[in-house]
């Protein structure tokens, strides 16, 4: 009979109540389980041994033996410290102490031989170390040492408290010691002997004290391994079960609509990619579970295409479908490139934005509810109570970051059915992030930009620069083209922000002068319909520079714009470059994006610029961002708790999550209910882990 892992912390011999109390708000550790699941940060070698004369200055950990000489009280400023004499046979240094002094003054013996271990300092022509971990030789001698001692995530109480790191080690020697080291197996025979995996127990004893280096990163590997693979399972069985528990509108058939467009009306040769996105969606579409499909592709990939013929099938169907954007400014150019569509056709579609006049929307709302209206284009306004559709079969939303969850599941609420949802975002997320945050929804990406399209030049310029990026912008605009300026505008400084952006839009004027030049300018403190005259002036061609704050990141479209100059490009985030930078490029002319700073730079600005000067792909972008910031700033990641991983991470072990997706996938395609006796170990786990909700926080 093994010990039960379930059992609390404090009966482990040598933790009992205090420590235990500690253990769980410090560290989280309530159970035995938890305890062996607190993995070690890193390892450092304990057998070697330095001599005093041997001490570098670089504040890195070290072991030393020698002894006590003397003690001395030091007063300062508060109160007073406690600071020993340390002799070996080389020099002399000083170990200190804050806290504890009097447990530490009764404790310690001088003339003893000693094992100290910590961080040294270079102070007063001395070396130093505060708070070292002591241990008389002859106790020290007596335990087993090994060239990877584990060193544990701790907490500055845990330290003061005394749960040092070899407290830790020896609390964890002691579980190892009741539970003999034998744990129960979690991954199945197949996975294991396919990848070479460690034993459940081999693994932990070895990440906990490791034989070798190569036991070692058999155990971390195994370890990660596990953790993700459970994650991958349990998102792909929410999917699954979402799939068959919810049922959604079936549209069964390809219709007229669908097949005259296509063969009639197409009006360029589809990529391969919005090909292969199209026959996803039509799957989808096509089976009786309701679409709940992310579709990426980056800015200018022919997103909208595949909307519409989406919409086509639906409507096929004989079903209403909407089409939402976070603007009025996209709704609006939404609405304007579909309805050219949808006069071919016949088909009938509105829009409906905060501006539409009430008669208009009671029109609206007439036959959206009889059944009339085929397509609703339109802002948030959609959501409104007052719109109630007949039989609404499908929604898209585009730009997907700037709508919340909430407001997606409000257009469930309009039906019977939840609508088939299709959303759409430009903004690339690296594949692993993805499969982390969106693993419970399907993914289609549009990997490939529709053929012929100029790439654009990007350069970097610094501002002393800037009487030849005004020549340029000259040549640029006697031949006809259109050109923004975009300034950063970050929250804690927008007085400064402001103060650029009007400085600059005077410089240009300056530089640009009426009649010859006309210049717009929008920005976040004009109201709402004053930008949007800007904007339908630069749009239509009417200025030949818009002056911006990022107002204009979001999906603008002028064909006509071919230079996108960025001030302080350093200021950005690059999936905002990126984003910016997909403002040009959408005519047939070569565009140029130009990157203008200062010539102090930090390093990851720098890269940040290299990025985008030797980039133009938005999936590699995001995988330099997410390399630059983490997870953690990356949007939708708060809440999904990738950040919560005990042991992989998800930015360096992106092979390992590739893996572990794979396997849990082929796993679940094979036996979807873990029902085949080669996956009970399997199903287990993944009920014990959802048992135990602390095990299970990974996943809201
Ligand atoms: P986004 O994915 O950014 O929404 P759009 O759907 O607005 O991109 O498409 C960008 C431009 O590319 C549009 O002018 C569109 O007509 C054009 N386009 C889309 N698909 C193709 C294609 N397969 N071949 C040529 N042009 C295309
Ligand atoms: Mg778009």
């Amino acid at each position: 009979m093994s010990v039960n892992l379930q059992t609390p912390i404090d009966y482990l011999k040598g933790v009992g109540p205090n420590r235990a109390d500690l253990l769980r708000s410090e560290l989280g550790i309530h159970t035995y389980q938890d305890l062996i699941n607190l993995f070690p940060n890193r390892y450092i070698d304990r057998t070697k041994y330095y001599k005093i004369n041997e001490l570098q200055r670089n504040n890195a950990e070290v072991q030393v033996i020698g002894q006590i000489t003397s003690f001395r009280e030091v007063a300062q400023k508060r109160g007073k410290r406690l600071v020993a004499e340390f002799r070996d046979d080389t020099g002399v240094m000083e170990l200190v102490w804050f806290r504890g002094q009097k447990w530490i003054r009764e404790s310690l013996k001088t003339g003893q031989p000693y094992v100290i271990f910590g961080k040294t300092n270079w102070f007063n022509g001395k070396f130093s170390m505060p708070h070292p971990e002591l241990e008389l030789l002859s106790e020290h001698e007596s335990n087993l040492r090994s060239a990877m001692q584990a060193i544990y995530p701790s907490t500055e109480k845990l330290t003061n408290k005394g749960i040092t790191n070899r407290v830790v080690s020896k609390i964890m020697q002691q579980l190892f010691l009741e539970t003999k080291g034998r744990y129960a197996e979690t991954l199945s025979d197949s996975i294991r002997g396919e990848l070479k995996l460690l034993s459940k127990s081999d693994a932990l004893f070895n990440i906990h004290f490791p034989k070798s280096p190569e036991l070692l990163a058999r155990a971390q590997f195994r370890l990660k391994f596990e953790e993700l693979f459970y994650i991958q399972l349990q998102l792909i069985l929410k999917n699954l079960i979402h799939k068959s528990k919810i049922k959604g509108f079936v549209f069964d058939k390809v219709g007229d609509y669908f097949n005259t467009f296509y063969n009639n009306h197409l009006p360029f040769e589809l990529t391969d990619a919005q090909k292969r996105v199209l026959k996803e969606i039509r799957a989808d579409l096509g089976s009786n579970a309701q679409m709940n499909r992310l579709l990426q592709g980056d800015v200018g990939s022919g997103k909208t295409i595949v909307a519409f013929m989406s919409i086509l099938m639906g409507l096929d169907n004989g079903f209403q479908c909407c089409l939402m954007a976070p603007t009025e400014i996209l709704s609006v150019q939404h609405y304007n490139g579909l309805l050219e569509w949808c006069n071919k056709l016949n088909i009938s579609i509105s829009l409906l934005t905060g501006s539409t006049k009430t008669s208009g929307r009671k029109e609206i709302h007439e036959n959206l509810e009889n059944g009339n209206l085929q397509i609703l284009v339109g802002t948030h306004a959609l959501l409104e109570d007052k719109v109630k559709f007949k039989n609404l079969g499908l929604a898209i939303i585009d730009e997907q970051h700037r709508f919340g969850v909430k407001q997606r599941s409000k257009l469930w609420h309009k039906n019977e059915l939840p609508p088939n949802v299709l959303v759409m975002t430009a903004t690339p997320i690296p594949r692993t992030l993805a499969m982390s945050v969106y693993g419970d929804l399907d993914i289609s990406i549009i990997d490939e930009l529709p053929a012929g399209r100029k790439p654009i030049k990007t350069v970097h310029r610094y501002d002393n620069n800037r009487l030849k990026v005004f020549r340029f912008m000259k040549d640029e605009i006697a031949e006809g083209r259109q050109i923004y300026v975009v300034y950063p505008l970050i929250q804690e400084s927008e007085k400064m922000d402001y103060k650029d952006l009007m400085d600059g839009y005077e410089s240009i004027s300056r530089e640009f002068p009426t009649p010859d030049y006309q210049i717009s300018i929008v920005h976040g403190k004009m109201k709402a319909e004053d930008k949007d005259y800007e904007m339908q002036r630069f749009a239509e061609g009417k200025t030949n520079i818009m002056v911006a704050t990022t107002v204009i990141e979001v999906g603008v479209n002028v064909p006509n714009a071919s230079v996108m100059v960025i001030e302080s490009a350093e200021r950005f985030g690059l999936s905002q470059l990126h984003q910016l930078r997909g403002r040009v490029g959408r005519g047939a002319e070569q565009s140029y994006c130009i990157l203008m700073t200062g010539h102090k730079l930090s390093n990851d600005s720098k890269t940040r610029l290299e990025t985008m000067v030797r980039s133009s792909d938005g999936f590699e972008i995001a995988e330099v961002d997410l390399k630059l910031r983490g997870p953690g700033d990356i949007m939708g990641t708060q809440q999904s708790g990738v950040l919560n991983l005990r042991i992989a991470d998800i930015v360096k072990d992106k092979d390992v999550l590739e893996r572990a997706r794979y396997h849990a996938k082929s796993i679940l395609n094979l036996d979807p209910s873990l029902a085949l006796p080669e996956h009970k170990v399997i199903l287990n786990t993944y009920r014990q882990m959802s048992k135990y909700r602390n095990i299970w926080n990974y996943i809201s």
